[in-house]
């Protein structure tokens, strides 16, 4: 998939040519990929120029994953690539948290986020300050963040998780006071998979949620059951409980795809963002999708041309600074989490997404 040397119009076509994911912004015609073409080879040229790298969230549009993304994946599999990379300069097409995340982790390599509406409904549900109250309010609660978090908000907490290891993290953790933060919905979640594991915690959770994941209901399960009998029904941790509770599985961005290469259903509902539907009929042109999934704006802000862009003469607020006193606190939650998944079997982490 990673995209390293030019292209021509006919390879970006086979690539797009299976999407057809609802809004036709989502549709590609060789016309519509020669017209991509020129935009996409000056970003390839300029990438070696600047010695960059560019990874992408696999909720952006089709185009960059399949144009000029060098890694695609979660915001915790990017991070990781990011370390890995010797690159000096990271183009993180996705949101500011993110981008955040990347720095905390990569001090020395310089950040670029190309969105020109960077945020997120989760992230941008709670500030530093509200933690802080949180923890005077209640002293004695082990204060657990969702990787969807600014970095000021993971500097408050006392360890980060993802969607692919809250739960077994959670269980490990020796308070049995949890305060977890920002989600709502992985809350609920959260508190109803200690009951059934047996574990012993008293669980508060923030009011945050994701706009994307909270518009999915029961009924849209129940009506896709009815009509497809063998569907499979793929959700991610940020939609509600009854959501949850009625899916075939429930996990991050990556887990979802990997359940559904392995998966001997021909049809699935997936329940999440419709950039990872895209990835799907791209990847899997055998596997039908049944039903609709919604667009996130903030990681549909990401363009060729603002990646272009910020190549060529990135602004200050595409640049992510972090002062260091934050980073370092930010980076105890992270290494706190990394320590914690030492003694998990290792499944994909996930995030976000
Ligand atoms: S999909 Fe939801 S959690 Fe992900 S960036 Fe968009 S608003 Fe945030």
């Amino acid at each position: 998939m990673p995209n390293k040397s030019l292209i021509t119009a006919e390879e970006l076509y086979t690539r797009l040519k299976n999407i057809k994911v609802g809004a036709s912004v989502c549709q590609y015609s060789l016309k519509k990929c020669a017209e991509l073409v020129p935009v996409i080879n000056e970003i390839q040229r300029l990438k070696k120029e600047k010695d960059a790298v560019i990874l992408v969230h696999s909720y952006v549009s089709p185009e960059i994953v399949y144009g000029v993304a060098d890694f695609v994946g979660d915001s915790y599999k990017l991070s990781r690539d990011a370390m890995a990379t010797k690159a000096k300069t990271l183009v993180f097409v996705a949101v500011r948290f993110m981008g955040e995340t990347a720095k905390i982790l990569n001090p020395d390599k310089e950040v670029l986020v190309p969105a020109t509406d960077p945020g997120c409904t989760l992230a941008d549900s709670i500030t530093a300050e509200d933690v802080r109250r949180l923890r005077t309010e209640f002293p004695e609660h082990t204060f657990v963040c969702y990787v969807n978090t600014s970095v000021d908000v993971k500097a408050e907490c006392d360890v980060c998780v993802t969607s692919a290891n809250v739960y077994q993290i959670v269980e490990q953790l020796k308070s049995n006071k949890v305060y977890f933060l920002p989600d709502k919905f992985m809350g609920e979640n959260l508190m109803n998979e200690m009951k059934k594991r047996k574990v012993a915690k008293e669980i508060l959770f923030w009011k945050g949620t994701c706009y994307v994941h909270e518009e999915y209901d029961a009924a849209a399960i129940f009506k896709v059951r009815s009509e497809y009998p063998d569907v499979k029904i793929v959700s991610h941790p940020e939609c509600n409980a009854e959501v949850v509770r009625n899916s075939d599985f429930v996990g991050g961005t990556e887990q979802m795809l990997d359940y559904m290469r392995k998966a001997k259903a021909s049809h699935f509902l997936m329940l999440t963002e419709c950039g990872l539907s895209a990835r799907l009929q791209s990847e899997f042109p055998d596997k039908n999708l049944v039903g609709s999934c919604t667009l996130c704006k903030y990681m549909k802000s990401n363009t060729l041309e603002g990646i272009l862009q910020t190549l060529k003469a990135p602004t200050s607020l595409q640049r992510v600074h972090i002062e260091e006193p934050v980073r370092l606190r930010a980076l105890k939650s992270l290494d706190a989490m990394f320590e914690y998944t030492k003694h998990i079997p290792v499944k994909k982490s996930a995030v976000c997404e």
